[in-house]
């Protein structure tokens, strides 16, 4: 079931959403040469903290890290560790969520450490721009074939894989609502899209195969066949006025549609 939100819900989750933007932007400023994945998720912890807020994957389905920290093959889901430590070149998707007075926010980017190849500073821009364009796409009277479209269309263009089987979501008081949101479709079909509907767009791109593989620790998710990923995700409502961000901050909007 589809939870539609009021004005007034729509409200709370900005500001849930806001703090999911906020410390995802420090937390991905952090990102450096030398780094552990561990260094991060405890600086997200205290920032979640000084927010008032809870790192909303901590503990959800007993995922042990406040943010999901993954690395190059890695697509998502990575737990954050010591031994996990950011190289030069590597490139690393970080996933906050926040949980604030019930209300969920939830947002992903993919961060390139130091300089990275220009092969794979175009999948962090390809995929960037395909979540601009899924955002674009989720209108009312729009459908969920409309956003997937939009996704995968320079996915396919720049010959790059796109994740089937993880795909973007309804948000609310849960992290994962319905209706499913993926990265691929057919325009004009699929559920319509109404004001109220909060989801999350996140397209998974890859280098290559779109097959992915499950890891033993139960979490993390990689390619199948070891080339590099990116993840960028931010979750909206849409409103009869237009589509509204809820993972930004005052300041760093990018306007959408
Ligand atoms: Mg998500």
């Amino acid at each position: 079931m589809i939870y539609l939100k009021t004005p007034e819900q729509i409200e709370a989750m900005k500001e849930a959403g806001r703090i999911s933007a906020k410390v995802l932007r420090l937390v991905g400023a952090a990102v450096e040469p030398g780094i552990s994945t561990k260094e991060l998720d405890a600086m997200a912890e205290r920032l979640f903290k000084a927010e008032g807020a809870k790192p909303g994957f901590k503990g959800y389905g007993g995922f042990p890290g406040s943010i999901c920290a993954s690395v190059n093959n890695q697509i998502v889901h990575g737990i954050p560790s010591k031994k996990t430590i950011l190289h030069e070149g590597d490139i690393i998707s970080i996933d906050t969520g926040a949980l604030l007075d019930g209300w969920y926010g939830d947002n992903a980017w993919t961060y390139p450490v130091g300089e990275v190849t220009p092969e794979v500073q175009r999948l962090l821009e390809v995929t960037e721009q395909s979540m601009w364009n899924g955002l674009e796409a989720a209108k009312a009277g729009n459908h969920l074939g409309d956003i997937g479209t939009a996704v995968e269309h320079l996915a396919h263009k720049n010959h790059l894989g796109v994740v089937r089987e993880l795909v973007g979501h309804g948000i609310g008081r849960d992290m994962h609502e319905e209706p499913n949101v993926p990265n691929y479709g057919l325009k004009h079909f699929g559920r319509k899209l109404v004001a109220g509907m909060c989801l999350a767009i996140e397209p998974m791109f890859t280098l290559g195969s779109r097959k992915i593989a499950y890891h033993d620790d139960g979490w993390l998710i990689t390619t199948i066949d070891g080339s590099w990923s990116a993840h960028f995700e931010k979750s909206v409502a849409i409103t009869d006025e237009g589509t509204i961000v809820l993972t930004t901050e005052p300041g760093y909007e990018r306007p959408v549609g």
